[in-house]
């Protein structure tokens, strides 16, 4: 929020639609598109509720934190031209705004790559959105047999699949990704989600270990650590299945 506070008075391009909601920006950030300085925008309101969610504030879809309007997102990313490479739209879960698709032509006009993080909740969503997307983050939560504990909702790991489905379908570059809490997954049902992935066809893949600070569920503010030869062993499997793979923690 605080890099909304020094956006400038310069007028905004014009962008058609309904204008995306931003809760928050993070300014600078190398990690979150590969191999790209990029900025984050995140949106509200997320349909999930993950326990180890650390940002259980972006869940609700209405809320009284106050927003960003998308033309001051636009004047901030207009002085970011030529130091920025790519915008990325994070949440909360970015594509179920109904702002989205003019937001990311408006990035793609000012001259950045748009990225895209999803828990992959609306394929009909993602689709209309592929041919903008120069990257794409999908969040795989679980096992199907486990996706309800993660997730704390039902039915979601059919349409996580054909989100899945669509993105190795298609020629947009893409990262799966589990954030992992030790209390909802054991190692053996990490590594038969990622020999899933692997054998569906999934090359790049990460597994970021949850923290459980300021968590949603408050059970999950403790994350044990593996047994330090049990980590290794399992880091060494799940390597040895995709063409990159990182253990973020
Ligand atoms: S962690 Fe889960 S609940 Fe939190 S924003 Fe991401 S998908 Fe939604």
């Amino acid at each position: 929020m605080d890099a909304a506070m020094a956006l400038s008075q310069r007028q905004p391009i014009a962008s058609d639609g309904p204008a995306l909601r931003v809760s928050g920006i993070t300014p600078l950030t190398t990690i979150d598109f590969p191999d790209h300085l990029t900025c984050v925008l995140y949106s509200q309101g997320c349909p999930l509720r993950c326990g180890y969610c650390q940002n259980p504030n972006l869940i609700p879809f209405e809320t009284d934190e106050e927003q960003l309007d998308w033309p001051a997102v636009e004047q901030f990313l207009q002085r970011r031209i030529g130091l920025l490479e790519a915008v990325v739209f994070s949440g909360g879960e970015p594509t179920l705004q109904p702002g989205l698709h003019a937001a990311m032509r408006a990035v793609v006009r000012l001259g950045f790559k748009v990225g895209l993080h999803t828990a992959g909740v609306s394929c009909s969503r993602l689709a209309e959105l592929l041919g903008l997307l120069d990257w794409v983050g999908l969040d795989v939560k679980a096992p199907d047999d486990l996706y309800q504990r993660v997730t704390g909702r039902r039915h979601q790991a059919r349409e996580n699949h054909r989100c899945l489905e669509l993105l190795l379908n298609s020629t947009t570059p893409f990262e799966c990704r589990t954030t992992v809490h030790w209390q909802l997954l054991q190692p053996d049902d990490l590594l038969r989600l990622a020999r899933q992935l692997a054998e569906w066809g999934v090359r790049q893949y990460a597994v970021q270990i949850s923290h459980g600070h300021s968590c949603l569920d408050p059970a999950l503010k403790q994350n044990p650590a593996l047994p330090t030869a049990l980590k290794a062993g399992l880091q060494t499997e799940l390597s040895g299945l995709f063409e990159r793979f990182e253990w973020r923690e």
